[in-house]
């Protein structure tokens, strides 16, 4: 088998593995980035297996890392596909409270959404 080097060595072509590549071939352009992935194609798994919702960061602990990282990367995400011509939707979402004792629970997750800067909230 013929030897591979490469400075960077990403295992897995989900969307994770694929986004540090990318961030990484941005950062160190003239570095060699390698990618390994076992199927024939990119995304077989999870990444095409999911609910396919961007999330808006409205469930996370203000002031968590999770909580910052995922407004911000909602955001980026949706100029991401902007500026690739990736369809997308940004048709919003609707909580609902299905008797009185959940009132509480949706009066947190509103406090949780402004607290961590969601746009657009409305009760
Ligand atoms: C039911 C469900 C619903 C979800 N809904 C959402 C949602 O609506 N919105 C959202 O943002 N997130 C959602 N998620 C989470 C999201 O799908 C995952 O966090 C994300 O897809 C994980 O990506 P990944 O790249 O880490 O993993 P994967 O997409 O699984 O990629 C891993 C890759 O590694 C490869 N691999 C594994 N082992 C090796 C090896 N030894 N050598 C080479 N390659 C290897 C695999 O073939 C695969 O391509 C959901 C998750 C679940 C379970």
């Amino acid at each position: 088998m013929a030897e591979l080097r490469a400075d960077f060595a990403i295992i897995g072509g989900g969307i994770v593995g694929l986004a540090v590549a990318l961030e990484l071939t941005r950062k160190h352009p003239r570095l060699h980035t390698m990618f390994l992935e076992k199927e024939p194609a990119v995304a077989l798994h999870q990444t095409s297996h999911n609910s396919g919702v961007i999330h808006s960061g409205l469930y996370y602990k203000p002031g968590s890392l999770k909580a910052r990282l995922c407004v911000e990367g909602a955001a980026r995400m949706i100029e991401f596909c902007r500026e690739h011509g990736i369809p997308h939707a940004v048709c919003g979402k609707v909580i609902v409270a299905t008797c009185e004792a959940e009132f509480t629970a949706l009066d947190e997750l509103m406090s949780r959404g402004r607290a961590n800067g969601v746009r657009d909230l409305r009760l």
